[in-house]
């Protein structure tokens, strides 16, 4: 469904934005530090229920709404033309309030978030809306740490399968839970038999998390293989593969009994850092072009490259998925790229239902899209629709 409005307060710099948002294609331009990942972090916030960039939350409360104890709000109406009753009211808040923890004088960010006026948490309102964001942090997805290729698959994941949140969810508690248990042990207290409730638990969130995550990687790779052969020069022969640190079965039920092999194999290690040494919070996945693997040797170009590929990819998953597709948002995505290039590339994103797209270069989309586009001007923190075609 898509995003028709779109209401911030104290947002980053954002201080006080209302909008209609179109569907089809809308362009928002403008020079550097005006807001422009501010909004496309709003929007995001509304599908994955927290910022893609922000280390601590506390850093989208505009600064001086924070010293007044002002909220920051992100609110957004999805809804269907179609259909009035599916309308969804989404208000992501945030407070930063002033505490004093033993440790000295801090500060605590609280966040509150509603859909039609009923409290829910984050895990309630993924999969409710959605969105694949493109911004020029996914370098990461290829040069990065497996950390940031594990929150690709996992959002991209939970917002297609609502299930598979609530197991991730699950699986982070046992793995919480199992790691006190190895440091309690480690201390020579008792807990053996509690051990083995927590290894059963953690197979068994485990196991279904890393066939899951298997299975979503295999059907995503054709896409991801069509799109950078699009978008690359020609020649290059990508592929993906997932890295369980539990080995894969020929047949899926076998997983079980891998996990706890690969336990007991691993006990002396976890006795000795108390930490749980194998599972899903380990994994990883290759990139490879031709048999080189892109996280080490990847080229700029090539990693920005096949990040928008594996992007494009998560998209169309989430289509086949959700039998829509998600709302796109293309953060500068497009700058460094050559004009044929660029062309391919909003060309795949006009096959959404909406699409956002942030540029400091109008001209660089208005080439492409014309009077098909929306524009918006960008400055200062606010958001102007402009008419007509934008020059720059
Ligand atoms: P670029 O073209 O360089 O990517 P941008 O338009 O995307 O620029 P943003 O990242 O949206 O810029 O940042 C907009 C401005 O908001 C920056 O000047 C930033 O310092 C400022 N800003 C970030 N967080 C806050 C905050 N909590 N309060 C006030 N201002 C903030
Ligand atoms: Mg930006």
């Amino acid at each position: 469904m898509p995003l028709s409005r779109l209401h911030l307060s104290n947002f980053r710099n954002l201080v006080e934005v209302d909008l209609e948002i179109p569907a089809g294609v809308s362009v928002y331009y403008g020079a550097n530090a005006q807001g422009k990942t501010a909004l496309v972090e709003a929007v995001y916030t509304l599908a994955i229920a927290r910022s893609f960039r922000a280390e601590n939350e506390r850093e989208l409360v505009n600064f001086d709404a924070a010293k007044d104890g002002e909220l920051a709000i992100v609110e957004g109406v999805v809804e269907d033309p179609n259909d009035e009753a599916a309308r969804l009211r989404v208000i992501v808040g945030y407070r930063v309030s002033e505490s004093t923890a033993a440790t000295g004088p801090g500060y605590r960010v609280s966040k509150e978030i509603r859909v039609n006026r009923i409290r829910r948490t984050a895990g309630e309102l993924v999969g409710l809306f959605h969105a694949v964001l493109f911004s020029a942090l996914d370098i990461e997805l290829v040069q990065g740490p497996p950390s940031a290729r594990r929150r690709f698959l996992d959002i991209l994941i939970s917002q297609a399968d609502s299930v598979y949140l609530k197991s991730l969810q699950r699986y982070q508690q046992v793995l919480r839970q199992r790691n006190r248990l190895l440091r309690i042990r480690r201390e020579g207290r008792a807990g053996a038999d509690e051990m083995e409730y927590w290894d059963g638990e953690l197979v068994k969130e485990g196991a279904w998390l890393t066939l899951r995550r298997n299975e979503v990687m295999e059907s995503l790779t054709p896409a991801f293989v069509g799109h950078h052969q699009d978008l690359s020069v020609p020649g290059e022969n990508p592929q993906l593969r997932y890295r369980p640190s539990v080995p894969l079965p020929s047949e899926p039920q076998g997983i079980e009994d891998n996990y706890r092999e690969a336990l007991r194999e691993t006990a002396g290690r976890e006795q000795a850092t108390a930490a749980t040494a194998i599972g899903p919070h380990r994994d990883d996945f290759d990139i490879s072009v031709n048999g080189v693997d892109m996280r080490a040797f990847a080229s700029r170009g090539q990693a920005r490259t096949l990040a928008l590929s594996l992007r494009l990819a998560e998209a169309e998953a989430l289509s086949a998925a959700r039998g829509t597709g998600p709302l796109l948002l293309l953060d500068d995505a497009l700058s460094e790229m050559d004009a044929s290039r660029r062309a391919r590339v909003l060309e795949k994103a006009s096959l959404y239902p909406q699409v956002m797209i942030t540029t400091t270069d109008p001209e660089q989309v208005s080439g492409f899209f014309g009077e098909s586009a929306f524009y918006f001007e960008v400055s200062g923190g606010q958001i102007t629709p402009v008419v007509g075609i934008p020059t720059a």
